[in-house]
């Protein structure tokens, strides 16, 4: 076979056989495709597409560039959770231990932040002594011992997405429906999931801006799923607006401890009671819907998963008294009120807008590697639907003495819509594909 011959191919708008796309992604991973082929191929499927057996076979070839991690020796099931990425998005945080408390292990790597969408693994280092980069043989040992770990990617999985992610980050063919189905599911199923509940975001912050992208990236997900012999069922759900309050990391994790104590924002709450629900049918904890949210809601009811929650953090390393008194996280020293401009209906919190505030705050990176700070970030008060007051405050921003607080406030302000026509509130979700 002919790297070039495969480019030509997919340019001409042909299907490549499952032989040719694990021959270029076996030779990429080896080194011996260059990149440049590479990124010529990737451009021709961004505007050609692929079918989903394609995409199966793209997934699987990535899937099995590295190691292939195997859980049946640790958990009966492996139940998986994966959100396409969002601002606001501290679900993990919260689901994890709620599910892991209900019996139904969660062994779970997460990702950084990047651009304006935050990242788990961040949040959970504003725990201080959190340990994040765990070996293979501290992951497993970790979720036999207590049912729950979260932690970053192992480089020796899925090595060829790590590959083509970069080079499609630098050629403009990250927007590709078929080539991120097949990086998140590659990931996945490395990782050893057998059932995996999709939280597909649509909206201003997300990848996906229109439900159109995000039904096609969620059908498509859930096929490959069928089609390599596990499940998945996908969540298109609101990402308009940020989901709870809180934007940032320390800011973020404060949240999910009070959503952990019934005392965090209805609408996040709601989203986690929902992804959790479906996590438990999908490891048989329940069979009904009905019976898995009622299971859900009593853990976290009854602070079941707050106790698991605690084990969690404690057996990763974190300071336990941070979580006790959530005061004692990083917090930057200034808070700066932004006040509604009029009276009236809110009609839009731009979710992107108030991403990119919180990048410019610090809590985001511009680019890979970048550090970060845990103590800044911003409030939401309002969400698309209420009503407000003329001077209402509608964000709170924790700022460092040097913040850009001109470009902040600016893209905050600018972040808003008040009409004085009423509106209905974003539902949660939009769609479940099962
Ligand atoms: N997230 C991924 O893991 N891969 C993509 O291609 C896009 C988002």
């Amino acid at each position: 076979m002919r790297a070039v011959d495969i480019i030509i191919k997919k340019r001409d708008h042909q299907e490549l056989t499952n032989e040719e796309i694990e021959w270029f992604i076996r030779g990429f991973t080896k080194g011996e495709i260059p990149d440049y082929q590479v990124a010529a191929w990737a451009m021709a499927v961004l505007l050609n597409g692929m079918s989903e057996r394609e995409t199966t076979a793209l997934t699987m070839a990535m899937a099995t560039s590295g190691e292939l991690l195997d859980l049946s020796g640790v958990v009966p099931y492996a139940v998986d959770k994966h959100s396409t990425g969002g601002v606001g998005d501290k679900t993990t945080l919260v689901v994890a231990p709620l599910v892991a408390s209900c019996g139904l292990a969660v062994g779970k790597m997460s990702g950084r932040g990047l651009g304006f969408s935050g990242g788990t693994l961040d949040k959970l280092e504003s725990i201080p002594g959190y340990k994040a980069e765990l070996s293979t043989e501290e992951f497993l040992s970790q979720l036999s011992k207590i049912g729950i770990v979260v932690c970053g990617q192992s480089k020796d999985l899925a090595p060829a997405d790590g590959k083509l992610y970069a080079l499609r980050d630098v050629t403009g063919t990250v927007q590709s429906i078929p080539l991120i189905a097949s990086s998140i599911m590659s990931k996945k199923i490395a990782a050893g999931a057998q059932a995996i509940v999709l939280d597909v975001k649509v909206g201003f912050g997300a990848f996906m801006k229109n439900l159109a992208d995000a039904r096609y990236l969620g059908k498509l997900m859930v096929a490959i799923a069928r089609q390599t012999n596990r499940k998945a069922v996908a969540y298109l759900s609101d990402m308009n607006q940020p989901l709870g309050k809180a934007v940032g990391n320390a800011i973020e994790l404060k949240e999910a401890i009070q959503t952990l104590h019934m005392e965090g924002p209805q609408d996040f709450q709601e989203h986690c009671l929902e992804i959790a629900s479906r996590m438990l049918m999908l490891g048989k904890i329940a069979i009904t819907h009905k019976d898995a949210y009622q299971i859900a809601q009593t853990h976290l009811e009854s602070g079941k998963a707050w106790n698991k929650f605690e084990e969690w953090i404690s057996y990763q390393g974190g300071d336990i008294r941070t979580i006790h008194q959530p005061d004692l996280l990083p917090i930057a020293e200034k808070e700066i009120k932004i006040l509604a401009r009029q009276s009236g209906f809110i009609h839009q919190i731009h979710a992107e807008k108030v991403g990119l505030a919180t990048v410019y705050l610090g809590a985001g990176r511009q680019k890979k590697g970048d550090p970060i700070d845990y103590g800044v970030g911003v409030l939401v008060h309002k969400k698309v639907g209420e009503t407000v007051h003329e001077k209402e405050v509608i964000f709170t921003v924790y700022a460092r003495p040097n913040s850009e607080m001109e470009t902040i406030t600016a893209l905050l302000n600018d972040a808003v819509i008040i009409k004085e026509n009423p509106v209905e509130a974003y539902p949660l979700f939009y769609e479940v594909i099962e």
